[in-house]
């Protein structure tokens, strides 16, 4: 058992459903999918966003992804982390829950969101996504170090295509088409819903997939991811949706300057337009 840097709390790693970490969605009753035809019954069948999320929190559905987001949390922390509990399950959601705007990211990394257990939370793509989410009026704090460190999100909320780090960030199609019927769950659920960013190529496919998996008008071909490119999506109630791509905020892209604090700050403000 480990403390929580925040609260001080003794938790063991990865963090059992319902211990009492901050932000946890789910408790020991959540029913926990095992497979991909599970996920599929459990999303499908996911009342509302926080049912969703609770059992998002608990999936074991890809061998591959438990044993390494595992392993990580048991044996393979960062030297500067090894005093810290870590998450070690899917990433829920976070963000406002009425959100009109939904950002898709690729997949937690293995020590940021799969330490800290939230979104983007911990990490050097969190330090510069968040900090760029205060600057644009989403977020009240510019910094995301821990859940439980008080941050709160208004008008906009975070999801991943991937809910468990991949090794090397990368997952496999099997393990894509495995989780996407969460996303495909999560846009049925956000009716009001008006915008979708996605971070990165892969966050752009998983959005138009579970759309259109879902029935949703999607462009035809298929609009090639890019930053500051956008597509039209519509319901089939004839409302519509706008996606609109932007580079990831990797270290990859933000160190390099392919992305840079104010190319992120004009895609966030433009977010807001209908
Ligand atoms: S990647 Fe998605 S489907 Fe696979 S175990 Fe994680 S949450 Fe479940």
């Amino acid at each position: 058992m480990d403390p929580h840097p925040v609260t001080g709390e003794p938790f063991s790693s990865p963090v059992p459903p319902g211990a009492g970490w901050p932000g946890d969605p789910a408790s020991a009753e959540t029913p926990v999918a095992r497979t991909a035809a599970r996920v599929r019954t459990l999303a499908s069948s996911a009342e509302d966003l926080d049912s969703l999320q609770a059992r998002i929190s608990v999936c074991r559905a890809c061998p591959r992804l438990v044993t390494w987001r595992e392993s990580v949390a048991r044996s393979g922390r960062r030297a500067s982390f090894a005093d810290q509990p870590y998450w070690g399950r899917p990433g829920p959601a976070f963000g406002d829950p009425d959100a009109p705007i939904l950002i898709v990211g690729l997949a937690p990394a293995a020590n940021g969101t799969n330490r800290t257990g939230r979104m983007f939370t911990g990490d050097a793509s969190g330090d510069f996504l968040y900090a760029a989410l205060h600057r644009t009026g989403y977020a009240n704090q510019p910094t995301s170090v821990a859940s439980g460190d008080g941050l709160v999100l208004s008008g906009i909320r975070i999801v991943a295509t991937v809910r468990c780090a991949p090794p090397a960030n990368k997952p496999t199609a099997q393990e894509k088409a495995a989780c996407l019927p969460w996303l495909r769950r999560d846009l049925e659920l956000t009716p009001g819903l008006h915008t979708i960013l996605t971070l990165g190529g892969i966050g752009w496919a998983g959005a138009l997939a579970a759309a259109s998996a879902i029935g949703w008008r999607v462009p035809s071909p298929l609009p090639k991811f890019g930053h500051g490119v956008q597509a039209s999506l519509e319901r089939p109630d004839g409302s519509s949706v706008r996606v609109v791509g932007c580079y990831h905020v990797s270290p990859h892209n933000t160190f390099t300057k392919r992305l840079t604090p104010e190319m992120l700050d004009e895609v966030l403000l433009s977010l807001r337009e209908r």
